[in-house]
């Protein structure tokens, strides 16, 4: 705890007084120019990834990256309401899905892994994934694991655009030339960003 309080001294006497007029202007408002959503994982950056500064990403972090398709529902549907508000309040012109190398929760739900079943809440969040895992098991073989990691990671990020675009607002802003939305692949001890490219179908690196 102690580091944590001496980086909000650091913050304060370093970045922030450095960013003063910046933080000033973001007192009333906020207009960020992108939805951001990715994993909770703690080695994703996404400010530090794409040079950005407080104000610019309206950011959104669950498990494995995934948005639920669109429905009506009585839970506390917390990434539901960030899309909701970011995409009709604040009006984020990009929605970006980036998922990532290594991701533990693409890796359970590729493994049915055990560690899910004392995870009740976990589990059911990943079974949002299940048709990406089924898709696949059935391509590639289980002797290339980190094969099937890698494309189990990049086909999750494509899949959730289509889970996007059922929320018929999305749909509608896309269709309007309004929003775009975009899937990442961020390789962790690279540095590396694959982008999907739609007329390719397949992931290029942005940032060789
Ligand atoms: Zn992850």
């Amino acid at each position: 705890m102690q580091k944590l309080i001496d980086g909000l001294v650091k913050f304060r006497k370093g970045d922030f007084e450095s960013h003063r007029d910046l933080f000033k202007g973001l007192k009333a408002e906020q207009k960020p120019h992108t939805l951001f959503i990715t994993c909770s994982d703690s080695r994703v950056d996404p400010n530090m990834i794409t040079g950005t500064l407080p104000g610019e990403l309206f950011i959104i972090r669950n498990i494995a990256n995934l948005v639920p398709p669109f429905r009506e529902t009585p839970e506390y549907a917390s990434t539901t309401s960030a899309i909701e508000y970011a995409v009709l309040v604040l009006g984020v012109e990009n929605i970006i899905v980036c998922g990532h190398s290594n991701c533990g929760g693409c890796a359970a739900c590729l493994n049915s892994s055990g560690i899910l079943l004392g995870l009740p809440h976990t589990r059911k969040w990943m079974e949002l994934a299940d048709p990406v895992r089924d898709r696949v098991i059935s391509e590639i073989p289980a002797d290339e694991p980190e094969a099937r990691e890698w494309m189990m990671e990049q086909v999750n990020a494509v899949e959730q655009q289509i889970h996007l675009m059922t929320y018929p607002y999305i749909q509608e802003k896309v269709q309007a030339g309004h929003l775009t939305l975009s899937s990442w692949h961020y390789i962790i001890e690279t540095g590396e960003v694959f982008i999907y490219d739609s007329a390719a179908k397949e992931f290029l690196l942005a940032n060789g």
